[in-house]
């Protein structure tokens, strides 16, 4: 069992999915345990953070209007104490109402087709290519090769508040 670099306890479960923090020479910054991330201490301990936007980079002052409106605790612990989820090229955690949308995890074509709720809500506006809005126009056939090939990966997450489903797509 692996220690977490924050408590040094041995525990079952522990996070090497991908932290932003300041670098220490000689001291690993992972693997933290669920509970240090949760509690914070693993992002203060390093000053960093789990998951980030583009906006991160930014002033305050220039944080895009949806950004802002979203509640302050609910950001923080996205950002903070959140672990990233697994993906090819970084993550992209959507905001839907004003807030952190839930993570539901990799799906396949299959997942999709079978279910009429996620295939309507993604067939209408709801997919995403590596965190940029898909221009092209979305069709079941498009969707069916994008999700069926090997080297793309679909994350889908749904919104806390309206329920609609939104997909990111990723490709190596
Ligand atoms: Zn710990
Ligand atoms: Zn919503």
């Amino acid at each position: 069992m692996a220690r977490c670099s924050v408590c040094n306890q041995r525990t079952g479960y522990i996070d090497t999915g991908g932290f932003h923090g300041r670098f220490r020479s000689g001291e690993p910054l992972q693997p933290f345990c669920p509970w240090c991330i949760a509690n914070g201490k693993a992002a203060e301990k390093y000053d960093g953070y789990f998951n980030y936007f583009s906006f991160l980079a930014l002033e305050e002052s220039d944080l895009p209007a949806h950004i802002k409106k979203i509640p302050e605790d609910q950001l923080d612990e996205l950002v903070f104490r959140t672990p990233r989820y697994s993906s090819l090229q970084g993550t992209e955690w959507f905001i839907h109402c004003h807030s952190p949308c839930i993570f539901l995890g990799k799906t396949k074509w299959v997942a999709i087709r079978n279910n009429p709720d996620i295939f309507n809500d993604i067939n209408n506006d709801g997919v995403w290519f590596n965190g940029r809005k898909s221009e092209e126009e979305l069709d079941a056939g498009w969707l069916e090769y994008w999700l069926t090939n090997e080297e793309r990966v679909g994350y889908l997450f749904k919104c806390f508040h309206c329920g609609k489903y939104l997909l990111n797509v990723e490709y190596t």
